[in-house]
């Protein structure tokens, strides 16, 4: 490489990285564009941590150009913005969440879904218009254009609101999509993890009746006497499963693992949909026969455009949803993905940026 990434851009820039497959995150020094004309750049105060930072760092889906800095849940405070932004000010409280571009000229983008663009830019890991490659959130200070930095109410707590970029968007848009958003309806959500524990919060603000579908009859407590939930199903136990055949509208399908549909489609109502949202890594088996039977449909969904985003943030605020978390320092990054590759994590972990990373 013939130019240092210290001297790519003209502002220095500080993070932690991984430099292979190894996966292992450690200080990494950089430097990000000076503000342009329709840019708004500020100091990262939080970052949570995605399951897709893991999957990134250990190059799961061989996509992965080292040096990566992760993270697309980024919080914090604008320190300045370009001559030409009208959104935000210094001082504001933004986030920036999956992406950073799209080509806003597509069908999608003029959509609002500029998370399916054809063009669309990864917060990190990928190239930008200029060419340099884009990093994420586990650094000091971010910068992005306006159209995609969000605006963080004031009422919203920055720690447990910065996975919303992500974890929050994620769920809420199928919600909304597939129309499984009315108040009355019979909502499963499978899986109980960062994505899980933000539909359950959700649906039942929008006044949906909840039950929460696990295969650890240990979470029941939790998911009801904690999050809200009205029912809880051990996706294990037969008898269970089958006196809840037929009563779902819908069922957002959190899990990453490969797990049998069949089951799931069989709580499913006439015309129920099951939505999935995590990415299993091997195709899954599905049975279509079910599906004709009762007119369901399996379908997907992957995070949110910006003005779903926005409004995504806005009913957070508003019905005071923000995700469990568990703060940690920037050096326990490290344990910290170990952790979460056992799912022991309750159930965001968030960087506390601003008090622990130190430039070295
Ligand atoms: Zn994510
Ligand atoms: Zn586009």
């Amino acid at each position: 490489m013939a130019m240092s990434l210290e001297g790519e851009h003209s502002v220095k820039a500080f993070g932690w990285a991984a430099r292979d497959s190894s996966g292992h995150l450690s200080p990494f020094k950089f430097s990000r564009r000076a503000t342009g004309e329709k840019d708004v750049t500020f100091t990262v105060l939080y970052c949570g941590i995605c399951h897709s930072d893991l999957h990134n760092v250990k190059n799961e889906w061989g996509i992965t150009s080292y040096p990566v800095v992760p993270g697309h849940e980024i919080v914090g405070v604008v320190t300045e913005v370009g001559t030409k932004v009208t959104k935000f000010k210094v001082g504001d409280k933004v986030g920036v969440g999956c992406m950073v571009g799209s080509c806003r000229s597509c069908a999608n983008c003029k959509e609002d879904v500029e998370n399916y663009c054809p063009k669309m830019i990864f917060t990190y890991g990928v190239k930008y218009y200029d060419g340099t490659t884009t990093y994420g959130g586990y650094s000091d200070i971010m910068v992005s254009d306006e159209h995609f930095v969000i605006k963080i109410p004031d009422n919203l707590p920055l720690d447990g609101g910065a996975p919303l970029l992500c974890a929050g968007i994620t769920v809420y848009s199928p919600l909304k999509y597939y129309g499984l958003d009315k108040a009355g309806m019979h909502l499963g959500v499978v899986g109980l993890g960062g994505l899980g524990h933000m539909a359950v919060k959700f649906a039942k603000a929008m006044g949906l009746k909840v039950t929460v579908i696990s295969t650890s009859p240990n979470k029941k407590k939790e998911a009801m006497d904690h999050l809200g939930a009205d029912a809880f199903l051990i996706s294990r136990n037969t008898e269970e499963m089958e006196l809840a055949m037929g009563t779902m509208d819908g069922i957002i399908d959190t899990v990453s693992a490969v797990h049998a549909l069949l089951p799931l489609i069989g709580l499913l109502k006439t015309n129920g949909k099951l939505v999935m949202v995590g990415a299993p890594e091997k195709p899954l088996e599905l049975a279509v026969f079910p599906l004709l039977l009762g007119r369901k449909m399996v379908g997907g969904s992957g995070f949110g455009g910006m003005k779903e985003t926005q409004e995504m943030i806005d009913f957070a605020a508003k019905h005071n949803i923000v995700a469990d978390i568990e703060v940690i320092p920037m050096d326990y990054v490290n344990t910290a993905m170990e952790r979460l590759l056992k799912a022991d994590v309750k159930y965001r972990f968030v960087i506390d940026i601003a008090n622990s990373l130190k430039p070295f």
